[in-house]
C-alpha cells in the first residue's frame, strides 16, 4: 500500500511546487494550489485495496498525498453514515433523498477529514506548531489532531461569534484560543501574515493538503451508494473549501473509471453572506465580497471565501448552481432534519436540506433525481440556539395523576 506519486501545482496557472516546500499561494499568480496524481492506477487494483479496509478517510489512501501510511495521525475519522430519508424526501416531494451526517465526525463535523491529512503532513514537514483562522469548527479539530500529534496549536476565533461547544472544544483540547476583534476573514487575513513569517503550519482551507481529506467525502458517497454517483450534491458553502474538495473527489472516481458520470453540485449560502451564491445566481464576472457577514449559522458567517474561485468552477464544470437560504429557512430546516429523521444538526449544516427545500419549491431538482445533503457539523456545538426557540419543558410534581393530566391535554 503507497500513495501514488504526486505533485503540487497551482489551481490558476499550472505553475508547480515541490510537494516538501511550505507555500500556500502561487508565487507567479497568487493562486490557490492544488495536488494532482502523476501515476495511473487501474480501476481493478484500487478497488482491490479499497475492499479491504473499513469505511473511512484512510480507506483511500492511495489517493491521498502523504509520504509514509505508518504514521498517520488519526482520531477515527470520516465513516459517517448516509442516511436514506424516506420521510424528508416524502415531505420535499422527492423519490430518493439521503444525508451524509459528518457531524459523527471524532470532532463533530467534517472538518477531521482535512485535519487527519493536514496535520499529518504538518508532521511530515518536521513544523512544530499550527494555526488557523476559525468560525469554530476548525479550531475544534486542529485542536483535537494537534494534541494527538503533540504539536503546539493557535487558533484565532471572531470574538463573541463563534458557537458555545466549538470554543469549549478549542479549550479543553488544549489549543491556543485567541479572540479577535473583527469577524473571520479579518482572523484570516492576520492569521496567514503570521504564518508567511514564521515556521508555524497553516491549516484553513487555502492548505490543499486538508482538501485532499475533504474530497473523502465524495469517494464514502459513492461507495455507500454502491458505486453510483448521485444526480446532486447539496453543500453548505462558506469559505468554499469542501464544495471543491467534494467536487475534485468525484472527479477523481471518473478518471480512474471508477464512476461513470459525474453529478451536479449545489452551494448554498446563508442571504447575509452570500457572495457566492449571488456570483452563479445573477452571473457576476467578479465576486462581489461581503464587508459585515450575518448569519445565525456561525460556521459559513463568511464574507470573503479564499476558495471562492474553485467553488465557482466547481459549479459551473458540474453544471450546477448556487441558491441563498433565510436565517428562518435554515432554523426551519434544522427543525425539521431532527423531528422528521432524527438527525441533528447545526444551522450550518441544515443549510443544505434549507436549500433542497427551496430549489423543489422553484422547481430546479426534478422528482426521480438522487440527491445527496451534506450535514456539515453535529447540532450539539450549538444548544443556544435551539434553547431560544422552544419553550421550556413543562414541570410536574412527581406524581402520576399530574402526568396523566398533562399527557391527556393537546400539547
Ligand atoms: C466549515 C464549515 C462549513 C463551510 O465549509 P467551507 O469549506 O468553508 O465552505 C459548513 N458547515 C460547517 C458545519 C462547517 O464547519
Ligand atoms: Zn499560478
Amino acid at each position: 500500500m503507497r500513495t501514488l506519486r504526486y505533485s503540487l501545482v497551482c489551481s490558476e496557472c499550472d505553475a508547480a511546487y515541490q510537494p516538501n516546500e511550505v507555500v500556500y499561494r502561487c508565487k507567479k499568480c497568487d493562486g490557490l494550489l492544488t495536488i494532482r496524481y502523476e501515476e495511473e492506477i487501474s480501476k481493478s487494483r484500487i478497488l482491490s485495496f479499497w475492499k479491504k479496509r473499513p469505511l473511512s478517510v484512510w480507506r483511500y489512501v492511495e489517493l491521498l498525498p502523504i509520504n509514509n501510511p505508518d504514521k498517520i495521525v488519526s482520531l477515527g475519522e470520516g465513516g459517517t453514515s448516509l442516511n436514506k430519508c424516506a420521510r424528508l424526501a416524502g415531505d420535499v416531494g422527492l423519490k430518493e433523498v439521503y444525508v451524509k451526517n459528518e457531524g459523527e465526525n471524532p470532532t463533530g463535523s467534517f472538518k477531521d477529514r482535512g485535519m487527519t491529512v493536514g496535520v499529518t503532513k504538518a508532521l511530515e514537514l518536521g513544523i512544530k506548531r499550527v494555526a488557523c483562522a476559525s468560525t469554530g469548527n476548525t479550531s475544534a479539530s486542529l485542536a483535537a489532531y494537534a494534541a494527538k500529534a503533540g504539536l503546539e496549536c493557535i487558533v484565532l476565533i471572531p470574538s463573541g461569534k463563534v458557537a458555545f461547544g466549538k470554543l469549549v472544544q478549542a479549550i479543553i483540547y488544549g489549543a491556543r484560543v485567541i479572540q479577535v476583534r473583527g469577524n473571520f476573514d479579518e482572523a484570516l487575513k492576520i492569521v496567514e501574515g503570521l504564518c508567511l513569517t514564521h515556521p508555524i503550519y497553516l491549516l484553513n482551507s487555502i492548505n490543499p493538503y486538508r482538501l485532499e481529506g475533504q474530497k473523502t467525502i465524495a469517494f464514502e458517497i459513492w461507495d455507500q451508494l454502491d458505486h453510483k454517483v448521485p444526480d446532486k450534491v447539496i453543500v453548505p458553502v462558506g469559505n468554499a473549501g469542501n464544495i471543491s474538495a467534494i467536487w475534485k473527489g468525484f472527479k477523481e472516481l471518473y478518471s480512474i473509471g471508477l464512476a461513470d458520470k459525474l453529478p451536479e453540485m449545489i452551494g448554498v449560502q446563508a442571504e447575509g453572506a452570500a457572495p457566492i451564491a449571488n456570483l452563479v445566481k445573477k452571473g457576476l464576472k467578479e465576486i462581489e465580497f461581503v464587508d459585515s457577514p450575518e448569519t445565525v449559522a456561525t460556521a459559513i458567517r463568511i464574507g470573503s471565501p479564499v476558495n471562492w474561485k474553485k467553488a465557482a468552477k466547481a459549479i459551473k464544470e458540474s453544471g450546477g448552481t448556487a441558491e441563498t437560504v433565510s436565517d428562518d429557512e435554515i432554523l426551519k430546516a434544522q427543525r425539521l432534519l431532527a423531528q422528521r429523521e432524527g438527525i441533528f444538526t447545526e444551522p450550518a449544516g441544515a443549510a443544505s436540506i434549507a436549500g433542497l427545500i427551496k430549489l423543489r419549491e422553484i422547481d430546479l431538482i426534478d422528482r426521480d433525481e438522487l440527491t445527496v445533503c451534506i450535514s456539515t457539523g453535529h447540532g450539539l456545538k450549538d444548544p443556544e440556539i435551539v434553547l431560544k426557540q422552544f419553550p421550556k419543558p413543562i414541570e410536574i410534581e412527581a406524581d402520576i395523576k399530574a402526568l396523566m393530566k398533562i399527557l391527556s391535554t393537546t400539547d
